[in-house]
């Protein structure tokens, strides 16, 4: 096997390189709960915990302004730091927004991204806090910082899943991906041909789920008021199979998901069907959907499974079990990571 100094970034990928950047962190402060390797890190002041998560955004690798509205932008860049705190089952309550912008943008561009940062802050009941503002040469820089709060016995680890355990999702996948495929396509066909118009008609939904998605605010009083507690939890920011892999090593069990119970939008379907793909693949491997993947204990299944909004996927097994799709007919076959991830992009550069 090559050794890890000699391997190149692209063969590293993004979480190699987090392994090997951070593997000989040691932890100084008894208050450093969690650092890093979850969702966000948790911080113990004499039992008030706090919890801090960032994102960093740049342009050309994680957004394209080409079809990107700006207010969406901003909205979206607090979207995705807050999900990470309800990953941990945690409320947000501040924002910190560091941007470096590039002599392109105007002063009116600049505040139409803040309008959907603030848009945001208003919908989450989140307060902007601070930042910081450079030029930058490359584009524009977006890096969000999130704090959030949670009860010490509240906090939800990605290390908790057992054996026998339901493997859960809020909403449906693989929708803000197939709404990124028709977003380039469309870009594609009016970059080769500036008269084309771009057709988005009958796809509102995954187009609003790539452009502007939402975070799941309220899954942790809706559990909390059937008595549920989850094990583990992580939010679906890389795709169902990277993610769920995040919660199974943290936790060190494995995992068997049946396909036909993932949820999946009719707009989804509709959009792998005309890109000729498996649906089943784009919400296993698409990213950016931000619902929460959870697991309950299997006393939980009745309640659980009266909850609108929530689908059970699979179970939680043993480590030597590995990581199994079972598909409609009863056979089965390895579940992959090949999360999207816009860090894959190096390959590109
Ligand atoms: P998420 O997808 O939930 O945002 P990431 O996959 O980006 O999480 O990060 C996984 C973990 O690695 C987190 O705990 C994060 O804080 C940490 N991390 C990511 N990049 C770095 C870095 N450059 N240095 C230290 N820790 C990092
Ligand atoms: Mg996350």
């Amino acid at each position: 096997m090559a050794n890890q100094k000699t391997k190149t970034l692209s063969e590293l990928g993004e979480f190699g390189l987090i392994r090997q950047l951070t593997r000989d962190i040691v932890l100084r402060h008894p208050g450093s709960r969690k650092g890093i390797g979850d969702d966000a890190a948790v911080i113990d002041h004499n039992g008030f915990l706090t919890l801090v998560t960032t994102d960093l955004l740049l342009e050309g690798i994680h957004f394209d302004l080409t079809y990107v509205p700006l207010k969406h932008l901003g909205y979206k860049s607090v979207v995705v730091n807050l999900s990470d705190i309800y990953a941990m089952n945690g409320t947000p309550r501040q924002i910190t927004v560091s941007i470096g912008i590039s002599s392109k943008l105007s002063l009116s561009a600049i505040e139409e991204f803040y309008n959907g940062i603030k848009l945001a802050c208003n919908h989450y009941d989140v307060d902007l806090i601070g930042g910081d503002t450079s030029a930058s040469y490359t584009g524009l820089t977006i890096s969000v910082t999130a704090l959030g709060t949670a009860q010490p016995q509240q906090v939800v680890y990605r290390s908790g899943a057992k054996k026998g355990d339901l493997i859960c999702v809020t909403g449906n996948l693989g929708g803000a991906y197939m709404g990124l495929m028709l977003l380039e396509q469309e870009n594609k066909l009016f970059l080769a041909d500036p008269l084309h118009k771009p057709n988005l008609e009958g796809y509102q939904y995954i187009l609003e789920r790539q452009l502007k998605p939402e975070a799941c605010r309220g899954l942790g009083k809706l559990l909390l008021d059937w008595d549920i507690r989850p094990t583990s939890m992580i939010d679906v920011s890389d795709g169902l199979s990277s993610d769920l892999l995040h919660i199974c090593e943290e936790s060190g069990v494995g995992s068997r998901v049946f396909t036909e119970q993932i949820p999946v939008h009719p707009e989804t379907r509709k959009m792998a069907e005309h890109l000729d793909i498996n649906p089943v693949t784009a919400a296993l491997s698409g990213g950016e959907d931000y619902e929460l993947l959870f697991t309950v204990s299997p006393e939980d299944f009745a309640g659980i499974q009266s909850l609108e909004g929530i689908s059970v996927i699979g179970i939680i097994t043993g480590k030597a079990d590995g990581h199994l799709l079972e598909l409609g007919d009863k056979s089965t076959m390895q579940m992959e990571s090949q999360g999207w991830n816009a860090n894959q992009r190096w390959e590109k550069l």
